[in-house]
């Protein structure tokens, strides 16, 4: 790895690239390098650890970062995902011999994806300018977690307003939606607690291990997640009458409900294509699935311990 060609970088991140030349960098390290940076800087490290752990065969570090952020600047958070998504998918058609499913690359891919999602003090740098709707491929990229819950929301560009899904889409001065928002101090307290006790899902290997652990946490009564997994097993049954066994059967019980007769073709082709990402990378649920955690936990205290302020 020529460290001299990576400019700009602090001194720990350089360290932490010398080393990425001859260990596989472990998520945490990867994910420590990303905090504070904005989409530029994180595009830029992911395509010197891309070159630095497997060449140049997919194209040098400026095609890589070109793939990653192909108007060259920072973007938003939402737009970097998708493109590492799609310069994934890429790599299945490229050169003769095309990365497999579980391959090295797309393992890696994954992982930043992963890690992306839960970074601290995120900020967007940049929201897409003179769209009226986002194209139905690229709205699956653009759902944000509902203000007052764990459902996802569909985002139009430049959109200001609270994201509310078709449960919470309530007045911001009913009773309902004025109790909720009390719960919410509660719910970040939980949500860090989790956080904290699940944190060894960073260093866990890649690909598969950590799907699977996670689809079994949300399932396990005695698990780390015992309010969600009470919730699914409760809806396991009516009303959606079907075991959840599935890493998609998990995240659309997540969901529920979504009002499908209420929403437009367009709307629907958007969670078509949300619920197939994510189905497919389920462990990019994280941060739905302990805010959910949290959620449920405050729910259960504020119904057995009344209206305590
Ligand atoms: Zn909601």
């Amino acid at each position: 790895m020529p460290l001299e060609k990576v400019a700009g970088l602090p001194l720990p991140a350089l360290f932490l690239l010398a080393m990425s030349a001859h260990l596989n960098l472990l998520p945490d390290s990867l994910r420590q390098l990303f905090i504070g940076k904005n989409t530029l800087e994180v595009a830029r490290i992911l395509a010197d650890v891309f070159v630095s752990r497997f060449g140049e065969c997919w194209g040098n570090r400026e095609d890589i970062l070109k793939a990653l952020l192909p108007k060259g600047r920072a973007s938003t958070w939402s737009e970097l995902d998708k493109q590492i998504n799609v310069f994934g998918k890429k790599l299945y058609g490229k050169h003769n011999e095309p990365a497999e499913e579980n391959s090295p690359e797309i393992g890696l891919l994954d992982e930043v994806r992963f890690i992306l999602q839960d970074l601290p003090q995120r900020q967007d740098y940049k929201l897409p300018e003179g769209k009226e709707e986002y194209p139905p491929e690229e709205a699956g990229f653009h759902f944000v977690l509902c203000s007052l819950c764990w459902r996802s929301v569909v985002r139009r560009p430049l959109e200001k307003r609270t994201p509310l899904c078709h449960t919470h889409d309530l007045p911001s001065s009913s009773p309902a939606y004025r109790r909720r928002a009390r719960m919410k101090p509660q719910v970040e307290v939980a949500r860090l607690r989790i956080e904290k006790t699940l944190s060894g899902l960073w260093g866990m290997s890649r690909g598969q291990g950590v799907e699977n652990y996670l689809q079994d946490l949300c399932l396990s009564p005695l698990g780390s997640l015992p309010y969600l997994a009470k919730y699914l097993h409760s809806l396991g049954c009516p009303p959606l009458a079907l075991p959840l066994s599935t890493g998609r059967d998990i995240l659309e019980a997540l969901e529920y409900p979504v009002y499908w007769d209420k929403i437009s073709s367009r709307t629907r082709e958007a969670w078509d294509c949300y619920l197939s990402d994510r189905s497919q990378h389920f462990r990019l649920n994280y941060v739905k699935i302990i805010t959910a955690e949290a959620w449920l936990g405050v729910e259960g205290k504020y119904q057995h311990g009344g209206k305590r302020r």
